[in-house]
């Protein structure tokens, strides 16, 4: 496909953030166009319960995006399967290329690409990636059944993983740098009381041990962060939770970034230091990062792209 699609507003990422400035400017007549990426619905698409989305006490996580993608399309939000490998925004209309050939062309951009799982950086980490070593224990947990596994983070993230990863395995240690939690009190209490789950505190994982032929996991060896003493510990699984990085490929070069890559934007507005580009999400929050605040963002991003296109008009 090599087309050029034209829009007034293009979306771009599919999580809460990016369907909600879909519902949005689809209902302000401007008939948006959203690329979804190559996690359609985001990261709730990798958890199982969400129990903080309003009104609804609980719901599965790939659930609630299918409902956010039919609520933005049935609104008339434009849903594209695409990824955007680039994109100008040094001239108007913006310009985005897709992996599918594609151009996108559009008089307002809102970027809503979320972010991603970060790693430790380890070599071992990155040998046994996919033979043992994973960051989504809703895609992963399954093929541990009986075996134990060890859980790499102390905050919500890791702790939830934990707990679903007891549904699989005979044990669960969780590792984490610290003597407390960042995780919310109530996640802490479940994890603290969890009888397959076993804390280990102070510690680092110094390295993943395995079998090269065929490849897979055996263990770890974790580090205490004071006196260094190594502990092994068996297992087949690894997964590490220790938090996630904006995915700002596309506009690190081209926008105002802080905290660790977080795109800028201005006080109490969605809007980037190009105006006319509006981010919204994750991308842009490195404080709250909750599906409920990402559509808020996403909400704003939609209402100024709105006010933003009547101005130049
Ligand atoms: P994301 O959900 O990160 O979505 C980003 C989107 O951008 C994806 O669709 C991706 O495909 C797309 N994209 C990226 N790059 C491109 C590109 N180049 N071209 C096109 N599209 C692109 N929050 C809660 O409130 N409650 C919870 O219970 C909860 N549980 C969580 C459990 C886990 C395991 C994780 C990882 C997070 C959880 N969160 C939870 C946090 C919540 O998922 C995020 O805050 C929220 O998803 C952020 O929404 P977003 O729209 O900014 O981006
Ligand atoms: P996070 O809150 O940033 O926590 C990351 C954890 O990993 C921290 O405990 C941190 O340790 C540890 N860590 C970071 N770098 C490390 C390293 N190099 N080595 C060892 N440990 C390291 O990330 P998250 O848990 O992925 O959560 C991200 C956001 O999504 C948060 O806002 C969270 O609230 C949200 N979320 C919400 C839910 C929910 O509402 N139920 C579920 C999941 C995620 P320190 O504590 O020492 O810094």
């Amino acid at each position: 496909m090599s087309e050029t699609r034209h829009s007034k507003v293009l979306i771009i990422g599919s999580g809460p953030a990016g369907y909600t400035a879909g519902v949005y400017a689809s209902r302000a007549m401007l008939e948006p166009l959203l690329v979804q990426g190559i996690e359609p619905g985001g990261q709730l698409t990798t958890t199982t319960e969400v129990e903080n989305w309003p009104g609804n006490t609980e719901i599965q996580g790939p659930d609630l995006m299918v409902n956010m993608q039919a609520h933005a399309s049935a609104m008339g939000c434009e849903i594209v399967g695409d990824v955007i490998t680039s994109l100008k925004l040094d001239s108007r209309p913006f310009t985005a290329k897709g992996d599918s050939g594609a151009t996108y062309t559009a008089d307002a951009v809102i970027l809503a690409t979320g972010a991603r799982a970060k790693w430790l950086g380890l070599p071992s980490e990155e040998k046994f990636k996919g033979f043992g070593v994973s960051a989504c224990a809703t895609c992963d947990g399954f093929f541990y059944r009986g075996q134990e596994i060890v859980v790499i983070g102390g905050g919500n993230t890791a702790v939830e993983e934990a707990l679903f990863l007891t549904k699989f395995a005979s044990k669960v240690t969780l590792i984490h740098r610290r003597d407390t939690l960042r995780a919310e009190k109530i996640l802490q209490h479940r994890l603290l009381n969890h009888p397959k789950i076993v804390p280990l505190w102070n510690h680092a994982l110094d390295e993943v041990i395995g079998t090269d032929s065929p490849l897979g996991v055996e263990g770890v060896r974790a580090k205490h962060i004071e006196t260094g003493k190594i502990t092994e510990i068996a297992a087949k699984g690894v997964f590490v939770a220790i938090g996630h990085a904006p995915a700002n490929e596309l506009v690190k070069d081209t926008l105002e970034t802080h905290m660790g890559g977080y795109v800028v934007t201005k006080p109490d507005s969605t809007a980037t230091s190009i105006p006319g580009v509006f981010a919204a999400g994750d991308l842009t929050d490195h404080v709250f990062r909750q599906a409920v605040t990402s559509a808020g963002m996403g909400c704003m991003a939609a209402l100024e792209a709105e006010r933003w296109l009547a101005e130049q008009d």
